[in-house]
């Protein structure tokens, strides 16, 4: 992503000290997505970097990665599959225990949400541990794709959460704080 690109979406994001617990700089991408020109240079940006990979299915993490995968999914003419907190999906699910930044946490997917020759694009808006993706990893393997790429709109690179993911495992970040 260039520069000035870089720079706006970066300026438009809020920082809050101390939330959910102390200690934690809480990134609020809300005040880039309620900024049309910021949205719409993340949106584009995600498009662009997965336009030619056959992408089938954009699978977006609750809440935050719905936002951003539902628009890059439209735009990339694929599915949008939905992984959520315990007990919202209605249907079949399978889940996975995970520890994140603060505390730890389950999500589910539909057990029927992908298919063996499915091209995936995981998407969440921040990546920091990495325990929430790589859960939502182990879920979507578990559906065996034929590819899966993982992206997020930032990255907090002191954390090191890239280091966790297997290196044959495209991984990309708009941008890093
Ligand atoms: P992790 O599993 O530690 O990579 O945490 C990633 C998930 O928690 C994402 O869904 C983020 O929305 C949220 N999250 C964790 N830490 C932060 C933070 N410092 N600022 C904003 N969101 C965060």
């Amino acid at each position: 992503m260039d520069k000035a690109k870089v720079e706006k979406v970066k300026s438009i994001v809020r920082n809050i000290p101390d939330f959910p617990i102390k200690g934690i700089q809480f990134k609020d991408l809300t005040t880039a997505f309620k900024d049309p020109e910021g949205l719409k240079i993340i949106c584009d940006e995600i498009y662009e970097l997965y336009k030619d990979k056959g992408i089938t299915k954009v699978v977006g993490i609750e809440s935050r990665g719905f936002i951003c995968g539902a628009a890059a999914a439209v735009k990339l003419g694929a599915g949008f599959v939905p992984i959520r907190k315990p007990g919202k999906l209605p249907a079949d699910t399978i889940s996975v225990d995970f520890r994140k930044e603060y505390g730890t946490d389950t999500i589910e997917i539909h057990k029927d949400a992908i298919q063996e020759g499915d091209v995936v694009l995981i998407h969440d808006d921040l990546l920091a541990t990495g325990g929430t993706m790589l859960g939502a990893l182990d879920l979507v393997q578990q559906m065996k794709p034929s590819k899966v790429y993982i992206n997020f709109i930032c990255g907090l690179a002191d954390l090191g959460g890239r280091d966790l993911f297997p290196k044959e495992i495209e991984l990309t970040t708009l941008f890093d704080f």
